[in-house]
């Protein structure tokens, strides 16, 4: 059992990463935790990838692609051309393409020359199709009629938007009250149980269609049997959707979900790593239990820096156990690149 919804995240993402897809066998993916868009952040994020694309998608680098870059990268020439010739007509101004030009070859992904006062540039690589499936798991540890309410809400609005292929929740709860539950969420949207670290599928998913344009639920009525008033909505067009996608798994191979590190406190004496059952957990000695990324920070009231004697001894090869925890993370993070 987690001992919060972190730690419950971090689970399911291990969890994930290991055994995905839960029906249909092994389907390889990158795992990543809290993306979506300004106002909707997925707890879980399973990126479904071609394997030869991803490794074609290492030459642009370990960092995201933003959008600006990913305009540039996606179609730049095999030909030297003036940048404005070859890119696709922005919805800016063209200035901030001519920046994303420079910044493109500044980080080695495009090379560019002059022209007179012309910017000309060419592709280095082909930008591949690296992306097949993207997946969205909400996930709720202990789910009670409160959180089933709202939860319900956001998978609907999942579901109308359709950003991702498959959208899912994930819990702990297993008895049959909290089953009775699981028939307020929309059919549309798979449940995955988790008890002593098995994972059941409770309820398939259905495929939801990325490709077409989606639904954003802008305003709903309330449930009060008094409120009679329209939910109001808006269409949101297939391209917004193709970008954002794209741009939510260049920052899903970025980061991974192990960058929980990089906003702990790996440094602090009582920091540990503990095995789970798909992999390894933040651990905290001084309280005896998993701690949230939120409390494990300089602020806590336990926060005590390694002893100098542990970095000076190289332990174990250089730096401390916090910079050994770390580098032990990071490569994890880069072998699923
Ligand atoms: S004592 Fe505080 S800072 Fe140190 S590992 Fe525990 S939660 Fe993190």
């Amino acid at each position: 059992m987690a001992d919060s919804e972190f730690a419950f995240e971090l689970r399911t993402c291990a969890w994930a990463e290991r055994n995905w897809h839960p029906e249909d066998g092994e389907r390889p993916c990158i795992v990543a935790r809290q993306l979506g868009t300004r106002s909707r952040r997925w707890d879980t994020i399973v990126v479904e990838v071609d394997p030869d694309a991803l490794a074609a998608r290492r030459n642009f680098g370990t960092e995201r692609l933003d959008s600006d870059l990913l305009h540039v990268v996606r179609h730049a020439p095999a030909d030297w051309a003036f940048y404005r010739d070859a890119l696709p007509r922005p919805g800016y101004p063209w200035r901030y393409v001519r920046e994303a030009v420079h910044s493109a070859a500044d980080r080695g992904v495009v090379e560019t020359r002059r022209n007179g006062n012309k910017i000309e540039l060419r592709r280095k690589w082909q930008y591949p199709d690296w992306v097949r499936r993207i997946v969205a798991i909400e996930n709720k540890p202990d789910l009670d009629a409160s959180a089933a309410d709202a939860l319900a809400d956001q998978l609907e609005q999942d579901v109308a938007l359709a950003l991702a292929d498959e959208v899912w929740l994930a819990t702990e709860s297993t008895g049959a009250r909290e089953r009775a539950l699981f028939a307020e969420m929309p059919v549309e949207a798979g449940i995955l149980t988790f008890a002593d670290g098995e994972a059941s599928v409770e309820w398939h998913p259905r495929s939801l269609d990325p490709d077409a344009t989606g639904t954003r639920i802008t305003e709903r009525p309330s449930a009060s049997e008094f409120d009679h008033s329209p939910a109001s909505f808006e269409y949101v067009d297939a391209d917004w959707k193709a970008d954002k996608r794209l741009e939510i798994a260049e920052r899903a191979y970025e980061r991974g979900w192990r960058s929980y590190l990089d906003t702990m406190r790996p440094d602090c004496r009582h920091f540990a790593l503990q095995r789970a059952d798909d992999g390894y957990v933040p651990y905290c000695a001084a309280n005896a239990r998993e701690q949230t990324a939120a409390e494990c920070s300089g602020s806590c009231p336990e926060y005590e820096p390694e002893p100098p004697a542990w970095r000076q001894r190289g332990w174990p090869l250089s730096g401390g156990p916090g910079a050994a925890i770390r580098r032990v993370l990071d490569e994890r993070r880069q072998r699923r690149r």
